[in-house]
């Protein structure tokens, strides 16, 4: 049994209306409509981001934060509006506890550069093996710079972190908890508050991968109480190249400077350079203006999105969960069809179709999914996989589509085994 019917969902008219805002999900191939269900990867975007994008670049275009001249003063407070509505969707107190990056690479990339100096030999970094390598490899970099270890909490073919084990190798050792929100291979949400809490209490800093997390889910890092959430805004409708980490002030401000340059400076001379204070200290150089404004409209486009959008997102994987469970061969990896406590997105592999060919079948007929580790090689190897297909769905994905995705499994099951 569901555990949500009473929820409601999204209404047909509400659905089209969404979708007629995607201009990508329009694509035919061969005659056949794209179903597109990489979401996980990177999401289709709606005209007002598109609209938001080439309108600053039409009407305002100017460097921000140095110009005299009304261009740049007008281009300037989009962009600080931007960092405005980006900071207040996750909950942050104030604008200045967001800094613009890249996207979440690049975000956890800035804060184990930056804690170089406060690692030593026989510190450990706490992981979980479901993470995503963006919040593996920059911590094995740190752990190579520092002599400090990594200590790795295993999960289940669920994604199911193992919480004894959590707690074992909690420790006084522990310096950092980077833990993602909710896995991108698997679908798991993982409970990052209570583990925040446990690893606060032994002195650890705490980050949380939020790629997945800010796209699907409520985030509120007060509430969290974590050192950093990092996110990317291609994962929820925004521009590729612009991302954000959210720091608690204390936390942003003990980090040092990552990258000189202009605009992270408040005096350089050759005997010597200060810098600014938190975010612009971490933003050397002219920033992506206009990624910051894309992002900004894909946060205010979530905003408007009627209230059942998450349960019809649930629904969706329900349905392909459900479909899928029924067809022989299959084995599914990830939460249960039952949970709420997963993003929406299937992954599988089928005991004699190889996961590859899967994938080239599927997109024979225009469905696009994503096959491979991705980017969860550890993960992978602790399933015994090389990798799994993964149907990623979103807000605008119809059951229609999850049925005709269904659909085209069985038949290539059918005509392959
Ligand atoms: N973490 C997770 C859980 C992800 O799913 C991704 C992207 O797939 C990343 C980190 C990296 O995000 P980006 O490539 O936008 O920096």
């Amino acid at each position: 049994m569901h555990s949500d019917p009473v929820k409601a969902s999204l209404t047909d008219e509400q659905l089209i209306r969404i979708r007629s805002q995607f201009g990508g999900l329009q694509h035919h191939h061969e005659g056949r409509p794209l179903v597109y269900l990489d979401n996980a990867a990177t999401t289709q975007k709606p005209s007002v981001v598109i609209d938001a994008i080439t309108h600053h670049w039409r009407q305002h275009n100017a460097n921000v934060h140095r110009g005299s001249h009304l261009l740049s003063r007008i281009a300037t407070s989009a962009f600080e509006a931007a960092r405005e509505t980006v900071a207040s969707y996750i909950g942050s107190q104030s604008a200045e506890q967001l800094v613009w990056t890249r996207g979440t690479t690049e975000a956890i990339n800035l804060v184990a550069s930056g804690l170089t100096d406060r690692l030593n030999a026989g510190d450990e970094i706490l992981l979980a093996t479901t993470e995503h390598h963006a919040n593996i490899v920059p911590w094995q970099l740190l752990a190579e710079r520092t002599g400090a270890s990594i200590q790795v909490i295993p999960c289940d073919k669920h994604g199911q972190l193992d919480m004894t084990m959590f707690h074992q190798l909690l420790s006084d050792k522990t310096k950092l908890l980077a833990i993602g929100h909710a896995s991108n291979a698997l679908g798991a949400v993982h409970p990052i508050k209570h583990m925040i809490t446990a690893a606060k209490a032994l002195g650890a800093i705490t980050l949380v991968d939020g790629a997945q997390g800010a796209a699907h889910l409520p985030v509120d890092v007060v509430d969290l109480d974590c050192d950093f959430y990092a996110f990317s805004a291609h994962k929820m409708f925004g521009p590729t190249g612009i991302g954000a980490l959210y720091g608690k002030v204390e936390a942003l401000a003990s980090l040092p400077p990552w990258q000189g340059g202009g605009e992270m400076i408040e005096h350089v001379s050759f005997a010597g350079t200060r810098f600014q204070p938190p975010p612009f200290r971490f933003e050397a150089g002219t920033p992506n203006i206009e990624g910051a404004i894309g992002f900004a409209a894909a946060i205010e486009f979530i905003n408007k999105l009627p209230e059942g959008w998450r349960t019809h997102e649930q629904q969706l994987r329900r349905r392909a969960y459900h479909g899928l469970s029924k067809l022989p061969g299959i084995c599914l990896y990830g939460p249960s069809e039952e949970t709420n406590d997963v993003v929406s997105l299937v992954s599988f592999t089928h005991d004699s179709v190889h996961s590859k060919d899967i994938g080239a079948l599927l997109d024979q007929q225009n469905i696009a999914v994503r096959v491979g580790h991705h980017c969860a090689m550890p993960l992978m190897d602790s399933l015994g996989i090389h990798g799994t297909v993964r149907a990623s769905f979103t807000v605008y994905n119809t059951l229609d589509e999850v049925d005709r995705f269904v659909a085209a499994i069985a038949q290539i099951i059918q005509e392959q085994t």
